[in-house]
């Protein structure tokens, strides 16, 4: 299948599914994770107006960042969506706009100290470990609060929204509980915040799952296999 077939193919799932659930189609934001494939397929991505991508590995997303972003024209929106180690946050500052994965406050403070080195404001989902499951990232959800409190103490960090993984499940049916527990979360937060709060927005579902997510209220939906394929190393 082309890019442009399997854009169509999830754009008409898209539409269905907000039609579904009464959603407005512009209240889902797609980012490509183009994690899985070459630089020339990311370029091909880009060029077929998928203005968001998405990456995991800073390495990896060196080249391709110099190759889209790097001649100062404007480029991709890029979205670290992976585990951030602390070390690697220098890397990551100045050239992703959006972090998907802030979840403790070392990780707070080093993005905090870069991101002020470069007069900027980075715009952060904390990710939050729903299912419970050991090997995920993630605050766990009685944590949150008083994560969200702390971080008001780093004025260079935005705080736009919750993101999670949800387990991998042959029947996606199966993820509704974990998607509607993060949107419950959120709305906790935007009580909590009162008129003005910044954590709005949902970054949750993936090629397997993101019917159910807009379903449950995702604001981003985050796309790899399913949008941009995956090809062999
Ligand atoms: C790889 C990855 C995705 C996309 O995965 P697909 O199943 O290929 O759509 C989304 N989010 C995160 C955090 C990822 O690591």
């Amino acid at each position: 299948m082309s890019m442009q077939q399997r854009m169509e193919e999830v754009e008409r799932r898209i539409q269905a599914a907000c039609s579904r659930s009464g959603r407005s189609r512009e209240d889902v934001n797609v980012i490509a994770v183009t994690k899985y494939v070459s630089l020339e397929t990311t370029a091909e991505a880009y060029r077929s107006r998928l203005n968001h991508l998405g990456e995991n590995r800073v390495q990896d997303a060196a080249d391709k960042w110099r190759a889209l972003s790097g001649g100062g024209e404007e480029g991709p929106i890029w979205h670290f969506i992976g585990s951030l180690q602390t070390n690697k946050v220098k890397d990551v500052i100045g050239k992703f706009t959006y972090i998907h994965s802030l979840d403790r406050l070392p990780l707070a403070e080093e993005i905090q100290k870069r991101a002020a080195r470069l007069n900027l404001t980075v715009p952060c989902f904390i990710q939050v470990n729903v299912s419970g499951e050991p090997s995920k990232h993630g605050l766990s959800p009685n944590d949150l609060s008083p994560f969200v409190d702390a971080l008001k103490a780093f004025p260079s960090i935005c705080p736009v929204g919750l993101m999670t993984m949800a387990p991998f499940e042959s029947d996606p049916e199966r993820t509704r509980s974990v998607f509607r527990a993060l949107r419950t979360l959120r709305d906790g937060q935007l009580e909590r915040q009162g008129a003005g709060g910044s954590i709005r927005h949902l970054s949750m579902g993936m090629s397997n799952d993101f019917e159910i997510a807009i379903e449950e209220g995702a604001t981003w939906i985050r796309l790899g296999t399913i949008l941009v394929g995956k090809e062999e190393e």
